[in-house]
């Protein structure tokens, strides 16, 4: 196999991070490449453990996310998951994940194993906030179950499904863009896609929207009047999907948007095509310790280990 290339992409939680702390981004983007080979640099493997890290309202996301995701993958081969099973299923992950964290499994296999922030940095989190966190990821799962997609999508053909949790990507003017579609059908003549939230939604929603209809546009061959953008809330009973209006205006600010991000990161590269970083001083901190309290690089941060 050859090597592997760092190819520089975009999505819109890079350019969160990299708009919260330039150093985290760097950290995050360059200096943990490589870092899966246990015999890496220290520096590079250390990053790589890191970033792999997931505080429990992420975990609790990607729980309840990856529990859809194979109750539709199992209903597309035609055999329903019982809630009952289905959230069984879900409990026991969290309890695998989290007992495997806190022996910090994750040390040796950080992309298998999920590390948990609050156990890296002995974060003081009693029981009961724990069980709730347990709690509400069942609570998210039963609220899909009960939903009325559910029921419909219970009797719909599965051959119209398009995507179920695939990481996909798209070329936008020489740069990938990588998206996340949690679930994508074809209804009625238009693509449908749909954005599971189970927790606050992180910032606007609608450049997100606006990125996933570019990739359907391009994907599936689609005029933008036919397709259709729902998020949908898993934290309130009875959830129902709240249409994002996919409009051309929308789109055009979406290009703007990525256009100005990808730009503004690759100011920071000393060769553009091979994506190789300046040195990391063109990475400053950040100025809000919000963000550090929260980063999972704070433990080798020159800003204070210095
Ligand atoms: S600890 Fe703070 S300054 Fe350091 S990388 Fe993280 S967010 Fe940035």
């Amino acid at each position: 196999m050859g090597q592997l290339e760092n190819i520089f992409s975009w999505s819109k939680s890079r350019n969160e991070q990299f708009h919260e702390c330039r150093r985290k981004y760097y950290y995050d983007k360059y200096a943990s490449w490589g870092g899966w080979d246990k015999r890496a640099p220290q520096e590079a493997r250390l990053a790589y453990v890191l970033k792999n890290l997931k505080n429990r309202w992420a975990w609790k996301g990607e729980t309840v996310h990856h529990t859809i995701e194979e109750v539709l993958k199992s209903l597309r081969r035609g055999q329903p998951v019982p809630f009952e099973v289905a959230a069984e299923q879900l409990t026991q992950t969290m309890r695998r994940d989290w007992k495997n964290s806190k022996a910090g499994q994750y040390r040796e296999e950080p992309k298998k194993t999920t590390g948990l922030f609050e156990h890296e940095y002995s974060v003081p989190v009693d029981d009961a906030t724990w069980k709730k966190i347990h709690d509400t990821s069942v609570e998210a799962l039963k609220n899909f179950y009960g939903s009325s997609l559910y029921a419909e999508l219970l009797k719909d053909d599965p051959l119209r499904w398009l995507v179920i949790e695939d990481l996909e990507d798209f070329d936008f003017e020489g740069s990938k863009i990588f998206v996340k579609l949690d679930f994508s059908r074809e209804k009625d003549g238009f693509v449908e896609i749909y954005d599971w939230k189970t927790g606050k939604t992180n910032g606007d929603t609608t450049i997100q929207m606006g990125a996933y209809a570019i990739y359907a546009m391009q994907k599936w061959s689609k005029p933008l009047g036919r397709i259709r953008g729902f998020v949908f809330n898993l934290t309130k009973a009875g959830p129902v999907a709240e249409e994002e209006k996919l409009t051309d205006k929308l789109i055009e600010e979406t290009k703007i948007f990525m256009r100005k991000s990808i730009g503004e990161m690759q100011a920071l590269l000393s060769d553009v095509p091979k994506n190789v970083p300046k040195v990391r001083e063109f990475f400053p901190f950040t100025d809000n310790p919000k963000y550090c309290d929260s980063c999972n690089f704070y433990r080798m941060c020159e800003k204070f280990s210095a």
